[in-house]
């Protein structure tokens, strides 16, 4: 089964909503706006249940086959926010709210599990139940984890989940996943460190916070190089070192550093969020001065399970002829709270040869929406086969 004609049709109906979503993008938990949209759409296409308020701004609504004899329920996710970004596209269709933009093309994410949605409440033809679900805040929000917390997944007793990102760089509405590991766990640190400041002309006087701090930084680049298992990877970088001095004549008093660590497995992340304050204190102490760390876990690694990867790309080889392997991604993705919860696969489509993601000048390409929505199709209807 290649592209469905259905949705074939439906493309342009399904790149209007997307144009619209585009034109209004809202930052983290306030998707108010497209959550309404939304939830409209979602009750218009005659789904059997559709809630509000579920992880802050989130919605879920339910489709049943017309057979439920399997007694499955599918989770299909997609998510809504956009980004702080000044938009640069000099598109018709572009944000009309400064300082926002989807940038990241989840008003296509949303667009297409629209149309996925309207379709299988159309057609119906599977065994079993749908649980499609529009997260908030996945930039950095954790709404992911938030609609987790509110016990989504026993609510309406998902058994397993899906997501879908797009991919700039893959051509066009083909695929690319891998099993285990995928997208990286995102943990920030803020490194205080306390010295002794004073007249630069007289060190002796002082405790050196930024000579300290200078030790710091190359110290940490030890957990990577020396510590962590060379076989798994691991990144430790220190992005911001700002002293409490402007001066030319200052021995500054502070330092403070802060980071970003980025691991694909439990056991390095773990290792890491010890090694690091442990350095760092250490480190200050040689030097008579001291050291505050404050380390924050974000997202966890996103693993996609090997059953349904397997299937996921079966299900892409269908719609678009082939399924390529993906390579590790070392940023961050939220849905890796919903694969923690339950078994379940996260693919990319490929957005074509386009700006990348985050990028002032990137869009989605509207021209994904039928082997992405066909996607989601099948991997209904193929998971639940109707008798
Ligand atoms: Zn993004
Ligand atoms: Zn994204």
């Amino acid at each position: 089964m290649p592209i469905k004609n259905r949705l074939s049709e439906m493309q342009p109906e399904i790149a209007e909503w997307r144009r619209d979503f585009h034109m209004h993008p809202e930052i983290l938990f306030e998707t108010h706006r497209t959550s309404k949209v939304v939830a409209d759409k979602l009750r218009d296409f005659g789904c059997d249940e559709v809630t509000e308020g579920i992880g802050r701004t989130g919605v879920v609504a339910v489709i049943r086959g017309k057979a439920n004899g399997s007694g499955k329920v599918i989770g299909l996710r997609a998510d809504m926010d956009a980004l702080p970004i000044h938009e640069q596209t000099g598109l018709d269709y572009a944000s009309k709210t400064d300082g926002a933009m989807h940038a990241c093309g989840h008003d296509g994410h949303t667009a297409m599990l629209l149309g996925a949605a309207k379709y299988l409440a159309e057609t119906r033809n599977f065994d079993g139940t749908v649980v499609v679900i529009f997260q908030p805040a996945e930039e950095g929000g954790g709404g992911g984890r938030e609609m987790c917390e509110d016990g989504m997944m026993e609510r309406w007793g998902i058994q397993e989940v899906y997501g879908m990102h797009n991919w700039p760089g893959v051509p066009t509405g083909q695929f690319a996943i891998r099993p285990g590991p995928f997208f990286a766990a995102t943990d920030q640190f803020v490194i205080e460190i306390e010295g002794k400041g004073g007249h630069a002309a007289k060190p002796q006087e002082t405790v050196d916070s930024t000579v300290v701090a200078s030790h710091t930084v190359l110290a940490l680049q030890t957990i990577v190089s020396r510590n962590s298992d060379p076989t798994k990877e691991a990144v430790v970088s220190v992005t911001s070192f700002e002293t409490s001095s402007k001066a030319f004549n200052v021995i500054p008093q502070r330092v403070e550093l802060k980071g970003t660590v980025r691991t694909l497995s439990a056991d390095t992340r773990a290792l890491v969020e010890e090694r690091l304050p442990a350095i760092a204190e250490k480190c200050a102490e040689m030097f008579g001065a001291k050291a505050k760390v404050n380390y924050m876990r974000g997202y966890p690694v996103m693993v996609n399970s090997e059953e349904q990867t397997e299937f996921a790309a079966e299900v892409a080889r269908s719609v678009s002829g082939d399924c390529a392997d993906a390579p590790l991604v070392m940023g961050g993705e939220d849905f890796a709270f919903m694969l923690e919860e339950r078994p379940g696969a996260y693919i990319l489509v490929g957005n074509g040869d386009t700006a990348a993601v985050h990028h002032p000048e990137y869009n989605f390409n509207d021209e994904a929406i039928p082997a992405g929505c066909s996607w989601w199709a099948e991997i209904v209807e193929k998971r639940m086969p109707a008798a």
